[in-house]
């Protein structure tokens, strides 16, 4: 059974009053406080705040790992409440993508069969075409007999975010992809992701503490205490220009006074 809509929404992803507290009684917590926002098709947004913010717990939501306490969060034009697993499983695989910092990548295989695998336990697997585009699609068209110790740490964030990629989800979630990157791989995985967004109408939702990395998206969202803190629109014009991350940093400052 398809899990799409036969109308595309003009909405990738979609958090309507959504809230999640883990535990229950005077112990319970409360990580996401009635979030409610709107990831249009197309946009590339960072989510920001201290940590304890919920910013991880909004990705994990929104992506359908895991279910919200109350609210509702649609994808594609479907809401992921009414869904069982499966249908939640099959959604997942046909329309999102996922780059943690965690890499998860298997050190035996390599590039090629680490992009690959996911692909091969849905029982899709993708042609050995495919998996060189995507491959090349991050600069690693060189790099795809080599396994992940014989990388650097941007190469294998890069193998990661191609092993998203290959299935050509509509919308990518990445939690700090650029975390453990120093500066130079930082900007390659960012400019990646920008060019998504910009050249194929990709959806990017990103967490991350970095300015700098922020400094490439469109809207910056800041969360705090579970909440909607503030909304920074970025000019698009040179993303990752200094002066943006200066004006998301001084943004930042602001809200944790
Ligand atoms: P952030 O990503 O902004 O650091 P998180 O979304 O990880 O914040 O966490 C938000 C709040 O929810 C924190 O207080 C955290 O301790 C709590 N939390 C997150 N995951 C769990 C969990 N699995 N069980 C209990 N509490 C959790």
């Amino acid at each position: 059974m398809s899990t799409t809509t036969d109308v595309p929404s003009s909405e990738a992803v979609r958090l309507d009053s959504l809230s999640k507290e883990y535990g229950s009684g005077p112990r319970s917590v409360t990580a996401l406080d009635r979030v409610s926002l709107t990831f249009p098709r197309g946009t590339f947004t960072a989510v920001m705040g201290p940590s304890g913010s919920g910013k991880s717990t909004l990705l994990r939501c929104a992506a359908g790992l895991e279910r919200p306490t109350d609210g509702r969060v649609t994808v594609a034009g479907v809401d992921l409440g009414p869904l069982d697993e499966r249908r939640r499983t099959a959604l997942r695989r046909d329309q999102i993508g996922f780059v943690f910092q965690s890499l998860n990548l298997v050190a035996s295989l390599t590039a090629a069969g680490n992009v690959e695998l996911p692909s091969r336990f849905a029982g899709r697997r993708v042609s050995r075409d495919r998996v060189e585009a995507a491959l090349a699609s991050v600069g690693l068209a060189d790099r795809a007999h080599h396994r992940p110790g014989e990388l650097s740490g941007g190469q294998q964030q890069r193998v990661a975010l191609a092993r998203a990629l290959v299935t050509r989800p509509e919308t990518l979630f990445a939690d700090e992809p650029t975390g453990a990157l120093d500066t130079t791989a930082s900007r390659q995985v960012l400019r990646l992701m920008r060019r998504l967004v910009d050249d194929h109408g990709q959806t990017v939702l990103m967490v991350t503490h970095d300015p700098a990395a922020a400094a490439f998206t469109d809207l910056v969202v800041f969360l705090k205490d579970g909440r909607v803190a503030g909304r920074l629109p970025l000019e698009t014009a040179s993303p990752g220009e200094p002066g943006q991350a200066a004006t998301v940093a001084a943004h930042m400052a602001r809200l944790e006074d």
